[in-house]
């Protein structure tokens, strides 16, 4: 159920709001039951979106790079080289990994290098 998934999911990041559940007068006047958010302090509230943010960019950092594609890549360690690499199940394009001192280091550069495959489109 939703609001069980997201009370679970605010649970692991340490976050409450307080009047999270359903919003029963909008479902007997509708009869589609919605999920009430409800309100919660500023600090509450930054500490959501920061929470977000980091789950979005995570997201985005392990997209496969062709942007028609963008399916989340696999991800393993090569144990001769202890390189990261990836692979999309989907169209099958792969590369490697930027370490992630370097990535925090060069945030202008693709964290996900593209090695081979069909060709990135970005
Ligand atoms: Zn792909």
């Amino acid at each position: 159920m939703a609001l069980a998934d997201l009370a679970g999911a605010l649970t692991m990041a340490g976050i409450v709001l307080p009047s999270l559940g359903v919003d029963w007068r909008a479902a007997r006047l509708s009869g589609v039951a919605l999920i009430e958010l409800g309100a919660a302090r500023p600090d509450v509230v930054t500490r959501l979106a920061t929470v977000i943010r980091r789950g979005a960019r995570s997201e985005a950092l392990t997209s496969c790079p062709d942007r028609s594609c963008a399916v989340q890549v696999e991800l393993s360690t090569d144990l001769h080289t202890g390189t990261q690499e990836w692979r999309c199940p989907a169209c099958r394009s792969y590369g490697w990994v930027l370490p992630p001192e370097y990535a925090a280091a060069h945030p202008e550069e693709a964290v996900l290098q593209w090695i081979g495959g069909p060709r990135r489109t970005n």
